[in-house]
């Protein structure tokens, strides 16, 4: 042991959570400020009406210049939200009601500037909600601001990602959507939580950007501003003040992860065994994004997400160019698109009914045809006349299937609309038990394995304390993985036509479980772009016979941590790469 590292090994803090996002980062901790809390009704000590009346002038000038400043900065989406933000904190209103407010007093006493601001704020964001449309929409902007001008005022840190420099790692509690509208992945390297759950927002935010992150680990958020910690996203800790091996292992990943940025464009096992690595999308922007990444086709085409704003059905028309967009980004390769899948985490208001007590078991994907007929034929006709106009190779599926009743139906819908390839979601465990009599009905079958795992599980997939039911790694869900397979086998010999079954849940663009699903008989994977390298690199390195023997351990365990413990170690490369 050197000097460096004896010295570290006397005092270093080290703090564990779930490693939600692989990679190894060294770096200095910039914490995300904690929420402003709200300001007492009235003052403790006598204020002056005409001092506090300054001190908030002085604070909403300030807000603008460092808002105004850090947009110049920034560019994209990133830089509007801050000049939305800049020109609110300029508008006379806010300031003018709180003073306002300030002169009038309560009866309990003098308001302080914070609390006149403060007030005049909500008053501010109501009169805005009740005018609705483009001004109902500032409401955010308002109390953003109204945040800022009482940490301003306070002598505390303004709210929202901290602006630095020098590239740092995000420590708070848990992120908010809004938190990361700002969030710029040139300076944010790593993220880190206290709380927050695998399906929490940090950590999806992270997946999609790459960012190794760690969420649920207690402290966190007492680590100094400044600090030197290193982050290990995979194994799910985080270490003050690392010696010179952390720094060795974060620098032997900076080399890996350049490596593992690239994905060669066609998958194979270690023995030839083809199994094509696919992308989930949601819109032509991101598909163009996929096929930059390599991506061998589109395994999911969400096709609510282009239309989740929408209080009316697109028309057929803007659905070709919606779909379009996409096919076009993939000329002569597979592009599966899903259906409609509204309801429960995806309401569309033409199609979902807000009251039902339980959405997640209601009128929701397939189901909504019983209650909304029409709206799935005319997507139909839009998805195929967008075959129409490009090359891609289009295969279309319906979520949440549950009977291979349904499963017939849906392929007749298919076929009156011209379009060749039918397929199933297989994301309820009962068309998981029934998929020999599901395929056959149908040309392919996809494993939306987020939904299997809530449905096996009883386990709602948004709540983090759940999140330990909600594992893919189940022993459970990865039986109904292979009883789909095994069962498209028995379809498909029974027809004497192929039956492919896929996974485009999350669980595919874990490197490990890729490889026991692959072992089970799935046969293509898709996932988020960024996700395409590292399960290609783990699954270059397995022959089918191998993979299958990873896959008999994993059932054969007793638990999730037992499945992955006992995959993870036959798969020395997992730990090499860092993953
Ligand atoms: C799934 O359920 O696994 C899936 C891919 O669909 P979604 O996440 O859109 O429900
Ligand atoms: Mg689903």
């Amino acid at each position: 042991m050197n000097n460096d590292d004896m010295a570290s090994a006397t005092h270093p803090r080290q703090f564990s959570g779930v490693g939600v996002a692989p990679g190894r980062v060294l770096g200095a901790v910039r914490q995300m400020p904690k929420p402003v809390q709200e300001p007492l009704a009235t003052a403790s000590t006598a204020t002056d009406a005409g001092a506090e009346a300054q001190r908030i002038k002085d604070a909403a000038k300030s807000v603008q210049a460092e808002l105004r400043g850090r947009a110049a900065a920034i560019e994209g989406e990133g830089r509007e939200v801050l000049e939305a933000t800049a020109l609110m904190a300029a508008d006379p209103m806010l300031v003018k009601s709180a003073i306002k407010l300030l002169a009038a007093g309560t009866p309990g006493g003098a308001r302080t500037a914070e609390r006149a601001i403060w007030e005049a704020g909500a008053g501010v964001a109501e009169k805005l909600k009740a005018l609705g449309g483009y001004m109902a929409e500032r409401v955010a902007d308002v109390l953003d601001v109204r945040a800022r001008i009482v940490s301003e005022l306070r002598g505390l840190p303004a709210p929202g990602i901290p602006a630095s420099d020098a590239p740092f790692i995000l420590a708070a509690e848990d992120l908010a959507p809004a938190d990361t509208a700002t969030l710029d992945p040139a300076q944010v390297i790593a993220l880190i939580t206290s709380s927050g759950g695998p399906q929490s927002h940090t950590a999806i935010l992270a997946r999609a950007l790459g960012l190794p992150a760690v969420v649920a680990a207690p402290g966190v958020d007492t680590i100094a501003d400044g600090t030197e910690v290193y982050v290990d996203g995979a194994a799910g800790t985080i270490t003050e003040e690392p010696g010179a091996k952390l720094k060795l292992a974060a620098e032997t990943w900076a080399e890996q992860a350049f490596a593992l940025a690239a994905f060669a464009g066609s998958n194979a096992l270690a023995d030839g065994f083809a199994v094509p690595l696919l992308a989930n999308v949601g819109t032509g922007a991101d598909a163009v994004k996929a096929a930059d990444a390599g991506a061998e086709g589109i395994g999911l085409l969400r096709t609510e997400f282009c239309f989740l704003d929408r209080d009316k059905e697109p028309t057929v028309e803007e659905q070709i160019s919606a779909y379009g967009a996409v096919f076009a980004a993939f000329p002569g390769k597979k592009v599966v698109v899903r259906t409609l899948d509204a309801g429960a985490d995806k309401p569309l208001p033409f199609l979902t009914n807000a009251d039902e007590p339980n959405p997640a078991l209601g009128v929701r994907g397939y189901r909504t045809e019983m209650t909304s007929p029409g709206v799935l034929e005319r997507q139909l006709e839009a998805i195929a006349a967008a075959e129409a106009l490009h090359q891609a190779q289009v295969w279309v599926m319906a979520p949440m299937i549950a009977t291979a009743e349904e499963a017939a139906q849906f392929a007749t819908l298919c076929a009156a609309a011209g379009l060749q390839t039918p397929g199933v979601m297989v994301e309820v465990p009962s068309a998981a038990l029934t998929s020999s009599t599901v395929l056959r009905e149908v040309a392919f079958a996809s494993l939306g394995t987020n939904d299997l795992t809530q449905y096996a599980m009883a386990a709602d997939r948004q709540l983090g304390p759940l999140a330990i039911l909600n594992d893919p790694w189940q022993p459970a869900v990865l039986q109904l993985v292979k009883l789909t397979a095994d069962g498209a086998a028995l379809a498909s010999a029974a027809t004497g036509l192929p039956k492919p079954v896929g996974v485009c849940g999350e669980a595919a663009a874990d490197p490990a479980l890729a490889v026991v699903l692959v072992g089970l008989g799935v046969a293509s994977l898709s996932m988020s772009a960024r996700a395409l390298a590292a399960v290609s690199a783990v699954l270059g390195t397995v022959t089918l016979a191998q993979a299958q023997e990873l896959a008999a351990k994993a059932l054969a365990a007793p638990s999730a941590t037992a499945a992955r413990a006992a995959v993870r170690a036959g798969l020395p490369v997992l730990a090499d790469l860092g993953l």
